[in-house]
């Protein structure tokens, strides 16, 4: 009988088959269990990258002896976490002169996968299960025991709204035997590493600290959370067949942020694959991923003019200007180079002719934003040169050609 995790690696095996990407992928494929892999299995595979990484030019440079010493030592050490501040007060033991170079060694020793460290985090992780068995149980993993315990009310938030509560973390922690002092470090890194958003200024009864964790709550928004809405403009972000969760997960919790530094009281509605956030008060952004159709490899960005009154003939129209398209670019850049250099995305609106077109329907046609909002007249054009009227994406921006237009309303006819 095929084993359950044979049968995985074949579907695994298929879906890479004839994707642009699978020249990236290099076999044999490697499997774990998430919570009790053995240190020789994870050790099997850091072997395997180091020899990879051997034959790539640009790694043959040489590092110092001394930068292994330093990893022996502290792996030997027999802890799971060291901070930089421990490493900074020992590095004369390694001959290591200055700052610059720790920093530079503990780079070094990310890239080739033996420690996890982040530039601007206190911690340094030497056994990549232990975070790995912490981030999974504070944000994954339940058990009745734990429902059902004095924390049931926080297991509840956490599975119904996706919202975590700071006492899981800290149980989480204690349990993992983790040293105190380090809790802080342990939060500063999942928030850096984009895992977990804090909800500033938390309007509850016990004043205690609560995070968004989008990986954890339901796919979309539930009926509730559809706002009424009035007019609206809509565009795409798309990765070219290839959009990780985690990439996904990470801009959704960065447009949170931004979100809620503009407008405190302003709380996004995070979901896994949907989320709502504000731009001020009269306008709202939906992103959605839909990974149950064809589009699976885009975002659907829809920004709409708040509609209390359910107007349908006069109903309030979009008028903002291109803050949340700095921002976005800013951070879908800052995301890939941080985290997933390969990633390719376009921002733009789909071209309506090309979509309708027989011959053209497997071709995604994107006119990107950045062109539209420089367009002088009201058309844009296609890279196949179909024209397409894109002056309610202008008049939305305040751009309109004329230069005059800037009424509240847009009236149905
Ligand atoms: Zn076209």
């Amino acid at each position: 009988m095929v084993s359950r995790v044979k049968s995985k690696e074949n579907e695994l095996k298929q879906l890479i088959e004839f994707q642009p990407y699978e020249e990236q992928v290099r076999l044999t494929i490697y499997e774990f269990d998430n919570c009790h892999a053995q240190i020789e299995e994870v050790k099997e595979v850091q072997d395997r990258i180091d020899a990879i990484i051997k034959e790539v030019p640009y790694m043959k440079v040489p590092i110092p002896v001394k930068w292994n010493t330093f990893l022996c030592e502290i792996e030997g050490s027999g802890k799971n976490t060291w901070t930089v501040k421990e490493a900074l007060s020992e590095m004369g033991k390694w001959k290591i002169t200055d700052e610059d170079e720790l920093q530079n060694m503990l780079k070094s020793h990310h890239d080739t996968g033996h420690i996890i460290y982040h530039k601007g985090c206190e911690l340094i992780v030497l056994r990549p299960q232990f975070l790995n068995s912490i981030i999974s149980n504070i944000i994954t993993v339940f058990d009745d025991k734990k429902v059902g315990s004095k924390m049931s009310n926080h297991y509840k938030e956490l599975c119904n709204k996706g919202i975590l509560h700071i006492d899981i973390i800290k149980d989480v922690w204690k349990e993992h035997k983790g040293e105190g002092a380090q809790l802080e470090d342990i939060i500063d890194m999942m928030i850096k590493f984009d895992l977990i958003c804090e909800i500033p200024d938390t309007n509850t009864d016990d004043g205690e600290r609560r995070f968004f964790v989008p990986c954890r709550s339901s796919p979309t928004l539930n009926a509730k959370e559809n706002y009424p809405r009035g007019d609206e403009i809509e565009f795409i972000i798309d990765f070219y067949y290839f959009l990780p969760d985690g990439f996904l997960h990470r801009l959704y919790v960065r447009m949170a942020k931004w979100s809620m530094k503009r407008h405190e009281s302003l709380k996004p509605t995070f979901h896994c694959r949907q989320m709502n956030f504000f731009i001020d008060h009269d306008h709202r952004v939906v992103m959605n991923n839909d990974i149950d159709n064809k589009d699976y490899h885009q975002i659907k960005v829809t920004i709409f003019a708040v509609n209390p009154l359910k107007l349908q003939s006069n109903r309030p129209m979009v008028s903002i200007n291109e803050d949340i398209i700095h921002h976005l670019d800013k951070t879908l850049e800052d995301l890939k180079d941080r985290w997933a250099k390969r990633v390719k995305y376009t921002v733009g609106i789909l071209c309506s002719s090309c979509k309708e077109h027989e011959d053209k329907k497997d071709k995604i046609n994107l006119i990107p934003l950045e062109d539209i909002l420089r367009v002088k007249g009201k058309n844009a054009t296609c890279s196949d040169g179909c024209p397409m009227d894109v002056s309610h994406i202008l008049k939305a921006f305040n751009k309109h050609p004329e230069g005059t237009y800037k009424a509240p309303f847009v009236s149905i006819q």
